[in-house]
């Protein structure tokens, strides 16, 4: 097959004809007719067999790192689809390139694990697994980029693909983790952007929940000790006191932080448990403090813990006590590159329709995608899964959680669309060669 040449997207109709005239800001570059009508033929033959596709796995969850089923059944779909994954290093995980590989490359991860969690609902595809259930949709996730990674091998094989995409299925989320362990493969050496989906029970199907900046939180622990000589309650000048010292440590620090850091990266240390002393009348010779550090900011997270010993160092000082802090590192905020948020829009404006996309709030919970957007440019969008119309109340990590399952043709058409719309906006031409000459802008 002839690969398409610059600027030219063969199939898709008036695509780059009008690239060169077309107004600053204005929406994707290709039209997206023809990509729509090939997304319906595609989705009226898979359709059926992704749904069951996702009732499998969601009959069988695996928690993280142990998906080995899970990853055989990825890769017996794509295999015969006459694609070549690659399994992750620790068994489980699952990497598939599909097109040319001189052009930009382009990711979209699907996370494969599940909670330890009862499956409560009544449904034919119930876990058969006690304790385990898929209650974050990443059954979902895994069904959907499967799904988008079939399509696109069809426009491959057509010549349609200005690109090469990348299917990362990400083992771990949930632990979390398996984000670099993706990253230590070489997951995303050489991707351009990286995109995800992720089931929103709040949001009804055909809704995209789109958010610039920050997304999800970073979630990290801090444990601090604080040691002291300890004594007698009438003597505490010639001891340190050292409940006095924490109380102060406990208060102080929180509200220290928050004049250090940017209030709009949303630093919040918020203590959950504290403990010292046994009896009323000795100072005890050492206490705790434990908390957990939220951050909405990526350049406010990687300063906190430095900032954290400076500032405990100062207060313990000040009431001669030891400090000892022990900094736990979760997952870094989801930062949502603005780029690549448009193209979701745009993307879902397409193929879904103009009312598709709709603002999405931030969520101080964790999510491991933040691990590659420290790296690489992308973002991750929140998939409407609600019953248009209904009222039945479903949230993540809930035994009953389930999606109306006509979200993942959903999720295949934005996946698809946002990928291409990704690999010919990399493909446009740099201000370089256009002083070349070499393309008429
Ligand atoms: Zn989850
Ligand atoms: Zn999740």
């Amino acid at each position: 097959m002839t690969q398409p040449g610059h600027g030219v997207m063969p199939g898709l109709d008036r695509v780059a004809a009008a690239r060169g005239a077309r107004p600053e800001g204005d929406p994707a570059p290709w039209d997206g007719t023809a990509l729509q009508m090939q997304l319906d033929a595609f989705l009226a033959r898979q359709d059926p067999q992704l749904i069951a596709f996702r009732r499998d796995l969601h009959r069988h969850p695996e928690l993280g790192f142990a998906e080995h089923r899970t990853t055989q059944r990825i890769v017996d779909a794509l295999t015969a689809a006459g694609l070549r994954p690659r399994v992750l290093p620790k068994g489980t995980g699952v990497i598939c390139d599909i097109g040319p590989g001189d052009g930009p490359t382009v990711a979209l991860r699907a996370d494969i694990d599940a909670l330890p969690l009862m499956d409560e609902k009544d449904v034919p595809y119930r876990s058969t697994v006690p304790g385990v259930a898929h209650a974050c949709g990443h059954d979902v996730h895994t069904t959907m980029v499967l799904g988008t990674g079939l399509f696109l091998a069809q426009q491959a094989a057509a010549g349609l693909l200005p690109g090469r995409v990348r299917l990362l299925f990400q083992p771990a989320e949930e632990n979390p983790g398996g984000a670099l362990d993706v990253m230590a493969a070489g997951g995303i050496a050489g991707v351009d952007r990286v995109f995800a989906l992720h089931c929103d029970p709040r949001i009804e199907v055909g809704q995209l929940g789109l958010r610039a900046g920050p997304i999800t939180a970073a979630c990290d622990k801090v444990y601090v000790r604080v040691t002291g000589p300890g004594g007698h309650t009438a003597r505490p000048h010639l001891t340190a006191d050292l409940v006095y010292a924490l109380a102060k440590i406990v208060t102080e620090l929180p509200a220290a932080l928050s004049r250090r850091v940017d209030p709009r990266s949303s630093l919040s240390l918020v203590w959950g448990r504290v403990a010292a002393g046994s009896v009323a009348n000795a100072i005890p010779d050492d206490g705790i403090a434990e908390g957990t550090v939220r951050c909405l900011d990526d350049d406010a997270w990687h300063k906190a813990p430095e900032m954290m010993k400076a500032l405990l160092d100062s207060v313990a000082a000040a009431y001669d006590v030891e400090a000892n802090l022990e900094y736990v590192r979760g997952v870094p905020p989801t930062v949502n590159e603005p780029t690549s948020v448009q193209m979701f829009r745009d993307a879902a404006t397409q193929v879904i329709g103009p009312d598709a996309p709709v603002p999405t709030p931030q969520s101080l919970g964790g999510e491991d995608f933040g691990w590659y957007l420290e790296s690489i440019p992308g973002a991750l969008a929140r998939l409407g899964v609600r019953t248009p119309g209904s009222d039945a109340e479903y949230d993540l990590h809930r035994g009953d959680f389930d999606v109306d399952e006509s979200c993942i043709g959903v999720g295949v058409r934005v996946l698809a669309a946002t990928a291409l719309a990704a690999l010919w906006d990399d493909r446009r031409p740099t201000a370089d060669e256009t002083v070349g000459g070499a393309v008429s802008a």
